[in-house]
């Protein structure tokens, strides 16, 4: 029997599980499937308070946990399949493994959509970025795509053109799901130039780890183009994990998890932080602050005798 288990092992996760031990929690951290989260597949992070030079993404992820285990985390590899959280102790089951707790952290992360080319897999943090707010800053003067056509691929175009040379935004078709106001803003920047519809089926240049071109096709017509460019944002959506909390946790219809005074959830002793239950500001030091906030409560909430 665990006094808090996490779940997740990003920046929320770690954060929380620094604050738990050091609470004296034993926290046991399930990795998930993307241990690190989306740090760990980032390059230089700039904006995180206390690097004056910037840090590697998983540099960051390595020193943070080192920092939970100096203070007594436990960490077990595998993604949570089922969780019981209808009456305590809550049963939380990972492959093969069921573990036990009195209190659960959910930090289970958001994974970018991504649009599912070999390529782009490969040159991801070497041109290829999910974040306009984490890495717009290394295309100033530079020529970049930015794919997707919802408010998520207006807004960082819109944001990218503080930087980029210029921004060609390609979706796949030619209406948009994009609010009226985030769209007529693109479309009113002339930095910004539309390219529908079109779908990216290639990006080069694999061998030299660089992004330098992209082959866009007509989805209408199928005739193919290629384009230079130097970077190639996918704006395209994200998924909360959140899969194997439906029908006990709360969420909102894009699955994102409904949080309260802080990190509470809708059941007494879940708390919840980091990307799996915001939507709106995704950035590591936010997630990182309610990672600590949910440690805080679990604490409070099994020293009031819960
Ligand atoms: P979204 O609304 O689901 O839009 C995703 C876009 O990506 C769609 O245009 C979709 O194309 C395209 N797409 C999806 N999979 C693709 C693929 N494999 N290849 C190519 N294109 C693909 O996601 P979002 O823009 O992230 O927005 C999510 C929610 O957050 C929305 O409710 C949005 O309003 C909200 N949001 C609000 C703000 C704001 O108000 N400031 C900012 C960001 C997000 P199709 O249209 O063809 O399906």
């Amino acid at each position: 029997m665990h006094k808090v288990i996490i779940i997740g092992s990003g920046c929320a996760g770690l954060t929380a599980a620094i604050y738990a031990a050091r609470a004296d929690l034993k926290p046991l951290v399930l990795d998930g499937y993307e241990p690190g989260g989306q740090l760990a597949l980032t390059t230089l992070v700039e904006n995180f308070p206390g690097f004056p030079e910037g840090i590697l993404g998983p540099e960051l992820i390595e020193n943070t946990r080192k920092q939970a285990q100096r203070f007594g985390t436990e960490f077990r590899a595998g993604a949570v399949t089922s969780v019981e959280l209808g009456q305590r102790p809550f049963k939380i089951t990972a492959g093969k493994e069921t573990y036990e707790c009195e209190c659960l952290i959910v930090a289970a992360g958001a994974s970018a959509r991504m649009l599912g080319i070999e390529s782009e897999k490969h040159l991801l943090g070497h041109g290829v970025s999910t974040c306009a707010t984490c890495d717009g800053f290394f295309f100033r003067g530079r020529d970049i795509i930015v794919v997707g056509g919802g408010d998520t691929a207006m807004e960082e175009a819109t944001f990218l053109t503080k930087f980029a040379k210029t921004v060609t935004l390609v979706h796949r078709r030619n209406e948009f799901r994009a609010s009226r106001i985030m769209l007529d803003r693109a479309r009113a920047n002339e930095k910004i130039i539309f390219m529908t519809p079109y779908a990216v089926e290639e990006v080069h240049d694999m061998d030299k780890k660089n992004v330098e071109m992209v082959t866009l096709r007509n989805v209408e017509t199928n005739e193919k183009k290629t384009m230079a460019v130097e970077g190639l944002f996918v704006a395209i959506g994200h998924n909360p994990n959140t899969k194997v909390f439906k029908g006990q946790l709360d969420m909102d219809e894009g699955g994102y998890l409904i949080t309260h005074d802080g990190p509470k959830t809708n059941v007494q002793g879940v708390f919840a932080a980091g990307d799996v239950q915001d939507h709106h500001y995704r950035q590591a030091v936010t997630a990182a602050g309610s990672g600590c906030m949910a440690a805080i409560e679990a604490e409070r909430f099994l020293s009031a005798g819960h």
